[in-house]
């Protein structure tokens, strides 16, 4: 793996980097969750794609510029470098635009894509369920096909920014009969439709946008359903895989992580151990920062091994890891919360901590991320099963 960028990629960084320095947001915006926050991402979502930048690595007849693996990573790093705000439509962009890519007709491909690059439409992943969640191979909602329809009924619960999403991609059993992976099928439901209830959940940090998510007799069009009826473990495994896959730009993030440590750890008149923590933590970033690239790597040459799993957990566990560290040198001085403006909830180092307590279970817990390393990468012995 060659690790110096060619002069092309360096125009490329330089490129972005010029463009996010002339129309980046100037502060911090208000929370999407908020109506002058939703406006303010809607406007940075919309200048990103006047100008190209809304998805460089989608096909350009869709909307991107199909740059490759290693421009992308560029992209995520300066993305994050400059510390600009979360992509209002990240499900849509990361995992539910590309499984339409990879499963989709190329009717559903024009109908669906762009309106995830323009945000009319975001996109939220209804996977988890009470009672299925780690095992997700025992969905219950149903969908009954009835003509050209499909009838779905049940509930979703854990959606991250159900209350804002439009459109949702889910699983669910349309064979009564099945059991387990099979007879499962992945459909685009359009939450606007009638039967549709969504409520809000609470989360530990304050931040609002989850959800749980109600379908009583849910009318769908079969045409929405991606890949075949009955298919769609197969379908869900690419989103998933796509969820987990990448970094994203987390490395990045962790770095300046790690920068603030440094910084809190100097001014309270570190201790020796606190000093030894830093470095500890410092060589487990620099450690993920190789996986990331070799991930990029294996991406960019055809994807050979598989390092989603790794990426996911090992992104997580050092990310909160950090700032973990952070609360314990801070003290009582963590828990005090910046003012981000009216509508920002809760912001500071104890919102990074719970934050981070979500992020080692949603995209599948880092224990499920372990047994697949274990069983299926290092072929070790499967877990006994009761
Ligand atoms: C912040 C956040 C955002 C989320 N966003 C979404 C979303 O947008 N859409 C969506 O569909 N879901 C979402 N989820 C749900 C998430 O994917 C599930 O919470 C997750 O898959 C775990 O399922 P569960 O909560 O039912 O826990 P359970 O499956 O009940 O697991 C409980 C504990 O047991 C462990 N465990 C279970 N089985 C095993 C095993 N075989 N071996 C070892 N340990 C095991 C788990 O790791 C976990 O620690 C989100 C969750 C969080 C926290």
């Amino acid at each position: 793996m060659d690790l110096t960028f060619t002069p092309e990629q360096q125009t490329f960084r330089r490129e972005l980097q010029e463009w996010f320095t002339e129309h980046g947001p100037k502060g911090r915006l208000d929370s999407p969750y908020s109506e002058p926050g939703y406006s303010q991402h809607l406007e940075w979502e919309h200048a990103l794609h006047e100008a190209g930048w809304a998805a460089p690595s989608w096909p350009s007849e869709v909307g991107g510029q199909g740059v490759d693996a290693w421009a992308e990573l560029i992209y995520d790093e300066e993305y994050a470098r400059f510390r600009l705000p979360e992509r209002l439509n990240k499900m849509g962009l990361i995992h539910g635009g590309p499984t339409v890519m990879a499963h989709g007709t190329e009717q559903q491909k024009s109908e669906w894509l762009p309106g995830i690059l323009t945000c009319e439409d975001i996109w939220c992943q209804g996977f988890s369920e009470p009672g299925a969640g780690s095992d997700l191979a025992a969905v219950r909602t149903t969908g009954r096909i009835k003509g050209d329809a499909m009838i779905v009924d049940g509930q979703k619960i854990w959606t991250s920014q159900g209350i804002i999403a439009t459109t949702m991609f889910a699983l669910v059993r349309t064979d009564p009969e099945s059991r387990g992976h099979r007879g499962l099928t992945f459909v685009i439901i359009d939450l606007r439709s009638p039967g549709v209830e969504i409520r809000p959940l609470g989360q530990l940090h304050g931040n609002p946008g989850f959800a749980e998510v109600f379908f009583s007799g849910v009318e769908v069009p079969v045409a929405n359903v991606i890949g075949e009826v009955g298919d769609g473990w197969h379908v869900a495994s690419t989103s998933l895989a796509l969820e987990r896959g990448t970094a994203r730009g987390s490395h990045t993030r962790m770095e300046q992580a790690l920068v603030d440590l440094a910084r809190d750890t100097a001014a309270t008149g570190a201790s020796g151990a606190s000093v030894r923590r830093l470095g500890e933590l410092a060589a487990w970033v620099a450690a993920y920062e190789q996986a990331a690239y070799a991930s990029t790597h294996e991406i960019a040459t055809g994807r050979g091994k598989d390092y989603a799993s790794v990426i996911k957990m090992l992104g997580t566990q050092i990310l909160t890891a950090v700032h973990e560290e952070n609360l314990e040198v801070l003290g009582a001085d963590a828990e005090v919360m910046a003012d981000h403006g009216p509508n920002a909830e809760m912001y500071g180092m104890r919102r990074n901590y719970w934050h981070g307590r979500g992020a080692e279970i949603y995209a599948g817990s880092n224990e499920i991320q372990r047994n697949i390393i274990a069983e299926r990468q290092l072929g070790l012995p499967k877990e006994p099963r009761g």
